[in-house]
């Protein structure tokens, strides 16, 4: 396809029909760096769309005349730079094409207050009114599937995806994570203007704010004080410093696993921001649901894609039940089922599927426990409040450091009830009736007639929504999706879309 460069608004809807694909939309104001040409190649790689950069200095976002004068310009370097690392088009639209005058289409919009008079609007008054303003006006000219933002300008894009919830808009939000320097500082196109002691500082500031981080993982905690006091002794003047939730960008809370914490300082006439992103722990995706609701595939999928631990708790009720049976255990005398709990181990081993085994006291009962014997009773083992409170300890143990997707019927409500993520799957009857008799790991699934499932999964579904300690239901903050009509490869998309828009990208381990 011919690289084009397009300077009219009117000439994007021609250049849309040519191209009869979808688009990936990378905004930029130019002096592209390699933060850019990150966007531009994530967004060449993530898909077969075609690519729209665009280079247009926006002037409602400059609250200071002089800034916006001194913007660096490289429009000739910008254009190589976007088209041979994979934009099709670029579109350098004049100020008139834009905002043209007496135009009253042109809707000048507002940032919510809520997450624009935090931070950097607390001194740039109207500069994220001007971004929202300028991204609505090309989201709106250019249409496109999927928009790439740089996680650098972090409140920048939660106003954004603020505006595409408001607005409605169909678009897709992707994001990457900061890109540094070789000395550590973010890259911007602001740095020109920097002096080499400029640097240096800012250096400085970059490299406290990724110590902190460090230090948060073992310690759990940050002395803003301590930071401020470093930053000033260096004589760094700081316009704020703050600990924020990463979403509402309100004061960080001590049950938040994932916060913000975000700085601006200024060295000489230059303004730089920087952050970094502190955890407790690694995130935790919870999806709950019914029997037969396509929860062990989607997760498993899941966690390939994430690179997450994979934990089916269903799995470890299974693999209880059977021993109980095997070993004649009386599961209804409280105090002989405490002492022979303590003596169980439970344990998941890779195999040479790629899959997992389930091992209980060393016996891998991975195929055993998909019976229907199992399936009848497990519901009724599971219900005990002692396999309970073992189970649940012995899943946040393996939970304890994150970085796991796991699923069951309490993980949400009980298990987990600080997840990042968490899903109620489900599905109506039949289909999972449906689903149920053609798994492949359900072997006996198959002997029994599509009636007969039906009526087991209901009187399972009745058993585990109605127990005394922590029955199956939906937990508040889940995201309920019904997966009829659905393919497994449109549920884990959704769920990992949901997942990538609540967890910075810069919180993955490398
Ligand atoms: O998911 P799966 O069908 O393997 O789960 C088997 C049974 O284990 C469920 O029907 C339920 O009784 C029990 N279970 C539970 N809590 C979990 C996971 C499973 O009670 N977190």
């Amino acid at each position: 396809m011919k690289k084009v460069i397009i300077r009219k608004t009117q000439e994007i809807e021609n250049w849309r029909r040519n191209v009869n694909r979808d688009i990936n939309f990378i905004p930029t104001m130019g002096n592209l760096h390699n933060g850019h040409i990150k966007l531009i190649s994530t967004a060449k790689n993530d898909n077969s769309n075609a690519n729209l950069v665009s280079i247009f200095i926006n002037p409602l976002q400059f609250d200071n005349k002089l800034d916006l004068e001194n913007y660096p310009k490289t429009i000739d370097n910008d254009i190589n730079i976007s088209f041979s690392n994979g934009a099709d088009a670029i579109f350098i639209p004049s100020n008139e094409d834009i905002y043209p005058p007496n135009n009253k289409n042109i809707k000048f919009l507002k940032a919510p207050i809520e997450l624009s008079s935090a931070l950097c609007g607390l001194n740039r008054i109207g500069h994220f009114d001007g971004v929202c303003t300028v991204v609505y006006r090309l989201l709106n000219l250019i249409k496109p599937k999927n928009l790439y933002l740089g996680e650098k300008d972090w409140q920048q894009l939660l106003i954004l995806k603020n505006l595409v919830l408001r607005k409605k808009l169909n678009v897709a939000i992707k994001s990457i994570p900061t890109q540094r320097d070789f000395d550590g500082i973010p890259l911007s196109s602001r740095n020109v203007h920097l002096s080499k002691n400029e640097r240096k500082l800012i250096s400085f500031f970059s490299s406290e704010l990724l110590e902190a981080k460090k230090n948060f993982q073992q310690e759990k905690k940050i002395n803003l004080n301590e930071i401020i006091k470093k930053l000033s002794a260096k004589k760094i003047s700081i316009e704020y410093l703050e600990h924020l939730h990463p979403h509402t960008l309100q004061k960080a809370r001590p049950e938040d696993n994932i916060s913000l914490l975000a700085g601006a300082i200024k060295c000489g006439e230059t303004r730089l921001i920087d952050h970094v992103f502190l955890m407790q722990r690694r995130p935790i995706i919870a999806i709950d649901g019914p029997a037969g609701s396509g929860k062990s595939t989607v997760t498993k999928l899941i966690a390939k894609k994430l690179k997450l631990l994979y934990l089916d708790t269903g799995a470890m009720y299974r693999a209880l039940s059977w021993l109980m049976i095997k070993e004649s255990i009386d599961y209804k005398k409280e105090k002989k089922l405490q002492n022979i709990l303590k003596d169980i181990s439970i344990i998941f081993k890779s195999n040479i599927n790629s899959d997992q085994d389930v091992y209980i006291n060393n016996f891998c009962v991975t195929e055993e426990i998909r019976s229907q014997k199992i399936s009848s009773i497990v519901s009724k083992i599971s219900s005990i409040k002692e396999v309970r409170k073992f189970l649940v300890e012995e899943q946040r143990k393996i939970g304890e450091s994150g970085g796991l997707v796991a699923e069951g019927r309490d993980i949400g409500t009980t298990v987990f009830p600080h997840a990042e993520l968490k899903i109620f799957l489900t599905a109506s009857i039949d289909e999972r009736a449906k689903r149920r008799k053609s798994d492949k790991n359900s072997k006996d699934s198959k002997e029994i007639d599509l009636h007969t499932l039906k009526e087991l999964i209901k009187k399972r579904d009745f058993e585990d929504s109605n127990r005394k300690i922590s029955p199956l239901i939906k937990a508040n903050d889940a995201i309920e999706i019904i997966t009829d009509g659905f393919s497994i490869d449109e549920v884990v998309d959704k769920i990992i879309d949901l997942y990538n828009d609540k967890i910075p990208k810069e919180t993955e381990i490398k």
